[in-house]
This record gives C-alpha cells, sequence and structure tokens, in this order.
C-alpha cells in the first residue's frame, strides 16, 4: 500500500536538491541539506538517544531552521513531534513535557535555559548549552551524503503530531494527528485553491513552474505554520522564510529581499503590514498572494488590503488545530463577494450547522459548526472525556457558532464560549466588533459578556483608539449598524495593545479579568 504520510512528503522533497527550502537571515538551507539533516538527526535520535516508534520528542524554538530539521527528524524515526508554544514560560513549557511526557527535547538556547532542570535529555539549537545538555550541532556530527532515516513500520494512522491549541478559550489541549493527518495536509491546501483557481475562471496550473517563496508570519508550533505553511511549501518544493518574531517593518525587508511571493500569517499581521509606514516605499512587487486566517478577519480588512495592495489575491482560510489547519476557505472573486464569509469547505471536507441537541439545522439558521474529514484529527492526547465530547459519532465539535447559506458558503458567527446573552438574546461578540471596526477611530476591539443580576449578561467593549472618542459617539454609530440591545452600555478604553496570542486571537479571558477582576 501507498500511505500518505509525512515520511513520503519528507522523501519526495528530496527531488527538489539544490533549491533552497528554508530562508533565516543569512542562512539557506537547499531540500537537499534539510533532507540529510533531517536524516541523520532521525538516525542519531534512534540510535542515540532511543527514541522508538510512538515515542514523544518535544521542540521548544523560535523559527529556527533548526525547527524544521528537528520536526522533520523527530517524524522519519517514528515518533511523535510535541512543538511546545515558544511563548509559554518555563512553567507552561514543563506543562506540555510533562503532559505529552516527553522523551527528549530540543530546544533553542532560551527554551533550554529555562528547561535545564525538566529531567528528559536536552539538545540545544542556538544559544548556550546547559551542563549535561548536547548541542543540536554535536548530535547531528557530520552528515553523511547518502544517509536515510532509520528503518520504521508506520501505518498512516498511527500518531505524529501533538500539537496544542491555542488557549484561547482555556487550557491548551494536546490535539494526536496522525500520519495520514499531515501528509493530508498540503493536499487540503491544494485542493482549496485548485477549486478558488476554477470558481475565478482562472487555470489552476497557471502557477506552475513558477518559484514560490512564502513568508512565515506566525509560530511554526501553531497549526497554520506547521500544516498548512510548511508541508504545502514542502510538498512545492518552494522557498520559506523564517523570523524570529513578526514584525511589520522587517517583513517588508524581507519581502523586498527575498523576492516574496506569498505571505501567510494571521490577519493582526496583515493589519499591522498595511499600517506601516515604510509600506507606502517598499518593493512588493513581488508579493502575488496574501493568506491570512486563525482568527477573525474583519470585512475592513479586506477593503484596505484591496486599496493598499490592488491585484494581490487574499485568502481568507478558517481551520482549527484539531483540523490540521485549513478547513474552510475563501479566496477571488468569492472572497470579494462576500467578505463576511470564510468560504467553501475544502472539497474533502463535510460540515454541517447543529442545534442544541445535535440535530443539523436548516440553511441559514445559526447553530454549532460541526466538520468531518481526513484532516480531523484522532483526538485529544490524555484527554478522554474532551475527546469522547468533541469527537462524538465521527463529527468534530469546533465549539464555533456558524450559519451556512444556500451556495453552501460558511459565515463564522461567533465562539460559543464567548457569545453573549442577554435577557434571552443571543449576542455575538463578533458582529458587535465588526461593526466597531467600521469606526475610522477604532484600532482593535473585544466585546465581552458583563453579569447583570436580571439579564444574566449585558455587553461591554475594550477599544482601543487611533484618535479620542466619546462612549456616547461610539454608541450613536453602532445604533445605526446593529440593533440596540447589542450596544455596549460600557466601554473601556484601553491605551496599550490588546492581549493577544501567537495565532493573532484576542486573549478575552485576561481582558475578562482585568476589567471585572473576574
Ligand atoms: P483553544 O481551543 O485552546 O481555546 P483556539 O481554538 O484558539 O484555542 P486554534 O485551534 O489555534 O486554537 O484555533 C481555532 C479557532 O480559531 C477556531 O475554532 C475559530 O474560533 C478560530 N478561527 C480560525 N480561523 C478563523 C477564521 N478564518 N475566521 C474566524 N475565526 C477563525
Ligand atoms: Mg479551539
Amino acid at each position: 500500500h501507498a500511505p500518505v504520510h509525512f515520511r513520503t512528503l519528507l522523501e519526495a522533497s528530496r527531488r527538489h536538491g539544490p533549491k533552497v527550502f528554508l530562508v533565516y537571515e543569512d542562512e539557506r538551507v537547499t531540500y537537499e541539506e534539510h533532507y540529510l539533516r533531517a536524516a541523520t538527526l532521525a538516525r542519531r535520535l534512534a540510535g542515540e538517544y532511543g527514541v522508538a516508534k510512538g515515542d514523544r520528542v518535544a521542540i521548544a524554538m523560535r523559527n529556527y531552521p533548526e525547527w524544521v530539521i528537528a520536526f522533520s527528524a523527530v517524524l522519519a524515526a517514528g515518533a511523535v513531534a510535541v512543538p511546545l508554544n515558544a511563548w509559554w514560560s518555563a512553567k507552561e513549557l514543563e506543562f506540555g513535557l510533562s503532559d505529552s511526557g516527553a522523551r527528549v527535547l530540543i530546544a533553542d538556547g532560551e527554551r533550554a535555559a529555562a528547561l535545564a532542570g525538566a529531567g528528559c535529555p536536552l539538545i540545544v539549537a542556538r544559544g548556550e548549552v546547559p551542563a549535561g545538555a548536547r548541542s543540536f550541532a554535536e548530535v547531528l556530527g557530520a552528515v553523511e551524503p547518502d544517509v536515510t532515516p532509520p528503518p520504521v513500520d508506520l501505518s498512516p494512522q498511527d500518531p505524529a503530531t501533538i500539537l496544542y491549541t491555542s488557549g484561547t478559550t482555556g487550557r491548551p489541549k494536546g490535539a494526536l494527528g496522525s500520519h495520514r493527518n499531515l501528509g493530508q495536509s498540503p493536499l487540503t491546501v491544494a485542493y482549496g485553491t485548485t477549486r478558488s483557481a476554477v470558481r475565478a475562471g482562472r487555470d489552476p496550473a497557471r502557477k506552475a513552474g513558477r518559484r514560490r517563496v512564502t513568508l512565515l508570519t506566525v509560530p511554526l508550533f501553531h497549526a497554520t505554520g506547521c500544516f498548512a505553511v510548511m508541508t504545502t511549501t514542502m510538498f512545492g518544493g518552494d522557498g520559506l522564510v523564517l523570523m524570529r518574531r513578526w514584525d511589520a517593518g522587517r517583513a517588508l525587508e524581507l519581502i523586498e529581499r527575498e523576492r516574496v511571493t506569498n505571505l501567510s500569517g494571521v490577519p493582526t499581521n496583515i493589519w499591522q503590514l498595511l499600517s506601516h509606514p515604510g509600506l507606502a516605499e517598499a518593493d512588493v512587487s513581488s508579493l502575488t498572494s496574501l493568506g491570512y486566517g486563525g482568527a477573525p478577519a474583519p470585512p475592513r480588512l479586506l477593503e484596505r488590503l484591496t486599496e493598499l495592495l490592488p491585484s494581490r489575491s487574499p485568502t481568507n482560510g478558517y481551520g482549527m488545530t484539531e483540523t490540521t489547519a485549513l478547513a474552510i476557505g475563501n479566496g477571488g472573486p468569492d472572497y470579494l463577494a462576500r467578505p463576511d464569509s470564510v468560504g467553501l469547505p475544502v472539497p474533502v471536507v463535510d460540515v454541517r450547522v447543529t442545534g442544541q441537541g445535535g440535530e443539523e439545522l436548516p440553511v441559514g439558521e445559526v447553530g454549532e459548526l460541526r466538520l468531518r474529514g481526513p484532516n480531523v484529527i484522532l483526538g485529544y492526547w490524555n484527554r478522554p472525556e474532551e475527546t469522547a465530547e468533541a469527537f462524538a459519532d465521527g463529527w468534530l465539535r469546533t465549539g464555533d457558532l456558524a450559519r451556512v447559506d444556500e451556495e453552501g458558503f460558511v459565515y463564522i458567527v461567533d465562539r460559543a464560549k464567548d457569545m453573549v446573552i442577554r435577557g434571552g438574546e443571543n449576542v455575538y461578540c463578533a458582529e458587535v466588533e465588526a461593526a466597531l471596526f467600521e469606526h475610522p477611530a477604532v484600532e482593535d476591539a473585544a466585546v465581552i459578556g458583563i453579569p447583570h443580576e436580571e439579564l444574566g449578561e449585558e455587553v461591554g467593549a475594550i477599544v482601543r483608539l487611533a484618535s479620542p472618542v466619546g462612549d456616547e459617539e461610539l454608541r450613536t454609530f453602532l445604533r445605526e449598524r446593529i440593533a440596540p440591545f447589542k450596544v455596549p452600555v460600557r466601554f473601556w478604553i484601553r491605551e496599550s495593545e490588546l492581549p493577544r496570542n501567537p495565532g493573532g486571537k484576542i486573549l478575552k479571558t485576561v481582558l475578562r479579568r482585568e476589567v471585572l477582576g473576574a
């Protein structure tokens, strides 16, 4: 049988030989180099560290080339890669290590310093190597030109990754993905872009032969970076430009220097890029497409994008860690016609909108979005209850409220956990936020529920303004756009940026605690 799994992808990527895969600062790693290093490291992990099929190996690093090499090596060895969030504190990282039961940790200097006493063998890429640990270069040693990964018998359903969810709504959960999920990922993306091209009346093969260079603006340890962008790049033999940390000015320099054709990130990245004073002078002529997703993209973003960077094809992708990133996508004329929709499910994904009892709702009604497809993960690591709850009957419960129109376009209405119920009326925070975003002075906004004795909840908003605006003016503005009961009764003006996780999502739990003390 011919399994679709990551190892196949890695082996196939070798045929891109001398082409540049990874770009970081002045460093370049070709496909051949990447393959040889990954295969060698896989051999060392198996031989010197006793890493066997199914063992977990954690990776805790910024977006360095070693991240990608380590990831490929772990999977090539038949082990399970556990990318840890580089933004996490030492305590959170320790949670990730113990929750996953990691056998080896591959970390950068900063993470290594915080985790030196964590109790599992440590391999350090970049920076100080603590006593007892070994450096990445030392472990790798001399790379042999004909090395192959150690033999291991893998089936497509074997676990390949544990990626922690972003922790937007609570404690991050370890999403256990299979080799098939991962191997399928670039195909999911290809299905999405092919369908988009066909719908737009373009030849889907038009871009074949032209080298794509993608600038990754989000961390590799989240679904978008790892599943959607990294594997797709590898699949196509394209270039991937890495940034240690996101910075809009630096991104503009990199686009110019590396002739970046495609930028992938979260809506906040795009917004900051468009607001950057350097945009006007930067040479961004190489850029042909901008893809974003992972968090709500206000229609105003698309407007600004069309105005400032015309004729770049923008796409909005909806996905979750649990769906190996992309599940639904909008692009081309479809997106321009329906800027508030995340688009159509990619052809391998089925969607369903359900009511309280799990029953399917009629077209147009708002309910919980459920998904099914080869990209849906196996379950949550170590969480039988949460797994049973979210993965019932072969359909994944997304926890997102959505509606689907007659043509099959999906509209994400809100997160079920964010929705405010005011006196029995549902208020979707995302809708109020989108209305606030239409005000030219509003830079950022988060809508939350405020506990209220009689109504249960009232609507409140935390806003960041570019220029002073009074509460009453904001209310008048909103009343022209949304029903009166949805208009916030209370505004908190915030001077500093709203707290976001690296996935670009506003941390409402943090905000609620700040403004309500709850
Ligand atoms: P946690 O599950 O730990 O609370 P999280 O849900 O933010 O965190 P991810 O798996 O990274 O973790 O994000 C998936 C969620 O992101 C989706 O359920 C949805 O709420 C949101 N999302 C993703 N893409 C989009 C999009 N294009 N538009 C709107 N929301 C999106
Ligand atoms: Mg989630």
